[in-house]
């Protein structure tokens, strides 16, 4: 196991009260920015960790943090991204539930950097007990004197407070969020205007997502360049993936961002290996927006080098051989697991979950929803297969947020890798039905091979 900054200590009683979180080293960041560093130095801090945004995105956070606006007698925010709805992606949570006084102090000494007074962590409605558990931190964080007037007499004077959403994906959109936060309908708004300049009742604004807020804390703690040293090239530092599907072992893991996926899927450190002794077919590495990448191309790249659990390396190829780390979440297929089923589970979410305010998302979505039903029970025509590409390739780029694009890429990635599995599904309909829905036990697909 690597280096661990934000679960090292997640195994330690009471660990979630803040006795035990104090007593551990906890709100050193907090006492350290407040009495001996100037806002500008916290920010020099994390811009010199290569620190980058753990929701999705990958944007540098020091740069991020920099483009906020200073105008004179304006107040700024923090927002903490807490609604994370990426299916298969449950990293925050378990952070959030485990230690979350670590979001707390990474909410004080982030805000600090930014010159913000006010936070607010917005949480997914269905993390209703984590909402709980954030109130209580933050109840005791403010007894104790880390939030409130005057924090440490250092005359910074930060509140915070954590409000819950409705359950929609698309407000883990941060103009959407914005929008939500506001009490109006979670839509996202077209940028520019960008948070930054123009954000929570148009006043500059940071969102952030709950990983990378909490990782603050250990960068100001030991140093920006303590945590550059740590990872590979631009991805510095720890991350937290979660890792689901027909693996050994499911669960959080806070991994150095050097590793090759081959450690991460079969050591017994992190995933355990494939259950039940199957092959590999394939992997979301992830969440559920990124491309699915086909079993020889898991573990390495199109060029034959061992794949990193890393951005770049995640990455390598472009869309044609690679995908994403987006959000750290890591969904593994074994070789019984059929890709059109779990496209069209995909898509469902992703229609279901369109705001509906821009058409090539509002419709496209419904459109590949109802062609990759029909192709998986049975009824699909090999024409569809095409009008699937033809449709995402529309949606892709054309749209308001990022929700269009998350929409398209699974179902492009699937018809570029797996596209003989259509087929199949076109050719062999009963068989496909009865392979997918346990009427036979016959294994009759192989996947495509390099
Ligand atoms: Fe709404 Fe989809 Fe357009 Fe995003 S892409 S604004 S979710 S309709």
């Amino acid at each position: 196991m690597g280096r661990q900054l934000l679960l090292d200590k997640v195994n330690v009683a009471g660990i979630n009260t803040y006795d035990v979180y104090r007593k551990e080293g906890g709100y050193r960041s907090v006492e350290k920015a407040l009495k001996k560093m100037t806002p500008e130095e916290v920010l020099e801090e994390v811009k010199t960790s290569g620190l980058r945004g753990r929701g999705g995105a990958g944007f540098p956070t020091g740069m991020k943090w920099s483009f906020i606006a200073k105008p004179e007698g304006v107040p700024r925010f923090l927002l903490c991204n807490a609604d994370e709805s990426e299916p298969g992606t449950f990293k925050d949570r378990y952070l959030m539930e485990k230690i979350p006084h670590l979001l707390v102090e990474g909410m004080v000494t982030s805000s600090y950097a930014l010159g913000a007074n006010q936070g607010y962590i917005y949480i997914r409605g269905e993390y209703m007990y984590v909402l709980r558990i954030l109130e209580k931190a933050i109840a005791e964080a403010y007894q104790n004197g880390w939030l409130g007037k005057n924090i440490l007499g250092s005359g910074y004077d930060f509140d915070l407070a954590v409000t819950c959403g409705a359950g929609a994906y698309i407000c883990g959109e941060e103009t959407a969020l914005i929008e939500s936060l506001e009490g109006e309908r979670g839509n996202p708004r077209i940028k520019p205007p960008f948070p930054a300049v123009k954000g929570l009742w148009q006043n500059p604004t940071v969102v952030n997502n709950v990983e990378t807020i909490a990782a603050v804390v250990p960068i100001i703690n030991d140093g920006g360049a303590e945590y550059a040293k740590i990872g590979i090239g631009r991805s510095t530092g720890t991350k937290l993936i979660s890792a689901s599907g027909n693996i050994n072992k499911p669960g959080v893991f806070e991994i150095e961002m050097n590793i090759t996926v081959e450690e991460f899927i079969y050591s017994d450190q992190y995933c355990g290996g494939i259950k039940n002794g199957k092959k590999l077919k394939a992997c979301v590495p992830g969440g559920s927006s990124v491309p699915i990448l086909p079993h020889y191309l898991v573990c390495k790249t199109a060029a034959g080098q061992d794949r990193l659990m890393s951005y770049e390396s995640l990455a390598d190829g472009g869309f044609a051989t690679g995908s994403m780390l987006g959000s750290g979440g890591f969904v593994v297929y074994d070789e019984d697991q059929c890709i059109v089923r779990n496209t069209w589970n995909f898509t469902r979410f992703y229609h279901h979950e369109s705001c509906g305010q821009c058409s090539p998302c509002r419709e496209g979505t419904g459109w590949m929803e109802k062609v990759l039903h029909r192709l998986e029970y049975g009824h699909g025509k090999m024409e569809d297969i095409d009008l699937l590409w033809d449709i995402q390739r529309k949606i892709e780029g054309n749209t308001i947020c990022p929700l269009g694009d998350a929409a398209a890429w699974p179902v492009a990635a699937a018809i570029r890798h797996f596209r003989e599995e259509f087929e199949w599904h076109v050719n062999e309909p009963v068989r496909c039905l009865e392979k997918n829905y346990g009427l036979v036990a016959e294994k009759v697909f192989e996947p495509v091979t390099a």
